[in-house]
């Protein structure tokens, strides 16, 4: 009865679908997103008024407030960057943004492959990140300085912006040149090497990161000798864990948010206490805590993460390799010069629309991501105190402001760690049955 419809549908191209079903994921994701955002704010606001009875104990009313007012504020901010990012994405893609960019370097580079595709991840790389300074300048001296917790100076974001940005191009120019060369040189199995050559970087750079990198940003002094060291050193004979050394770093000099945590790999492993974290916690709750990051290694979570990390770039790779010879692919996404299409430009454009439909696989990711941190804290219950842990968990997410009310749905989307109140009321249990 309606095959006339049908028949009288006008015929799209590929290329039509395609920024069809690119328009849809855009507006489906940022939709969901603000969504999620909205309903966070207003759950927070309707619980601010009264701590929840298992805080009663452990949470003021003003910090509980000050928590719901920050988590507030930090949510509202997200919505217009989550906002801004739409934006900035369809001025790259149909808008003729890439486009105009590659016109621009056809023009100017006329001859050279390598520098033509540098200049174009180059020059995408700096407009997007001139894009997001005043949004990273608010973030740190409006809100976290709003909320007590920003520590720096502007001198020190400069600099730190400086000297990001020149690791960047020190560490990603031989690595994108490499891809480059593979992709000319290397045939159709082009993008397996370009694939093996990322993770063999990767893990140059984990090996690098402690004494190389860090560095660069923060000081670095060996724990001092001293009952803390002793306690520590004791954990880890316990949990068979060497280390290549136990450091404190600077963190102060940022934000007053605490933190510990395990860099580079292999024996060489350094453990890594923020001076905010021992200035604030006692030596128990400090081992608790350092339990819980050595139950991650015990579980097998940084093995387990590193594995995913590299299947999830060999997938990017192969559909790289794919999307590449397709015209669709770049005329789908606002390319209007079939001459501008190359491989520089292809990867640009992977990037910027994987996360469109990569969007939905948040809740799984965070899902599993919750999932290890039980473990951990299963794990550091064991080898020290879950009450500890309690203690440890209750000033942690108190000083860092995190608020014991988010809404439910937005965490399950979002949160890599699991509410406040579900974590601790799971030590409990474990207390309880010990
Ligand atoms: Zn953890």
């Amino acid at each position: 009865m309606r095959h006339w419809i049908v028949a009288h549908r006008p015929h799209l191209n590929e290329m039509q679908i395609f920024t069809l079903i690119f328009l849809i994921g855009v507006v489906a994701s940022v939709g969901l997103e603000l969504w999620l955002a909205r309903r966070h704010v207003s759950h927070v606001a309707a619980n601010r008024g009264a701590v929840p009875a298992e805080f009663a104990a452990s949470l003021t009313l003003p910090a509980h407030q000050r928590a719901a007012d920050y988590t507030m504020a930090r949510t509202r901010f997200g919505m217009v960057t989550t906002l801004i990012d739409a934006v900035v994405l369809l001025a790259f893609t149909l808008g003729g943004g890439l486009d105009l960019i590659a016109g621009q370097l056809a023009i100017l580079v006329p001859g050279g492959y390598y520098l033509r595709e540098l200049l174009l991840v180059g020059g995408f790389t700096l407009i997007t990140s001139a894009i997001g300074l005043p949004f990273a300048w608010y973030r740190t001296f409006g809100i976290e300085t709003d909320f007590g917790f920003n520590q720096m100076t502007r001198k020190l974001f400069i600099t730190d912006m400086l000297k990001s940005t020149l690791l960047g191009v020190v560490l990603g120019t031989p690595l994108l040149l490499a891809i480059l060369w593979f992709i000319q040189t290397a045939g159709a199995w082009w993008w397996v090497i370009a694939w093996a050559s990322v993770c063999a970087f990767m893990l140059f750079v984990q090996l690098i990161a402690p004494t190389v990198i860090m560095p660069l940003f923060n000081k670095f002094l060996p724990l001092e000798d001293g009952p803390l060291k002793q306690t520590i050193q004791k954990l880890l004979e316990r949990c068979g864990f060497t280390a290549g050394g136990l450091f404190v770093m600077d963190g102060s000099k940022r934000s007053r948010h605490s933190n510990a945590f395990f860099s580079g790999f292999g024996a060489a492993k350094r453990i890594v206490l923020f001076d905010t974290l021992i200035e604030k916690l006692g030596q128990e709750e400090i081992e608790a805590v350092l339990a819980h990051e050595l139950g991650h290694f015990k579980r097998k979570h940084i093995f387990k993460g590193m594995l995913t990390m590299f299947g999830m770039s060999l997938l990017f790779f192969a559909l790289l390799g794919y999307l590449m010879d397709q015209a669709w692919f770049y005329q789908g996404l606002g390319l209007i010069y079939p001459s501008h299409a190359s491989p520089a430009m292809a990867l640009l454009l992977l990037m910027l629309v994987l996360p469109v439909f990569t969007f939905v696989l948040h809740p799984i990711l965070s899902y599993s991501s919750r999932k290890r941190e039980f473990e951990a804290d299963a794990y550091a219950a064991e080898q020290t105190s879950a009450a500890a842990l309690i203690r440890a968990l209750t000033r942690i997410y108190d000083d860092n402001a995190a608020t014991v009310t988010p809404d439910p749905l937005h965490s399950a989307f979002h949160d890599s760690h699991p509410p406040a109140f579900i974590r601790i009321g799971r030590l409990k249990s474990i207390t309880a049955a010990a």
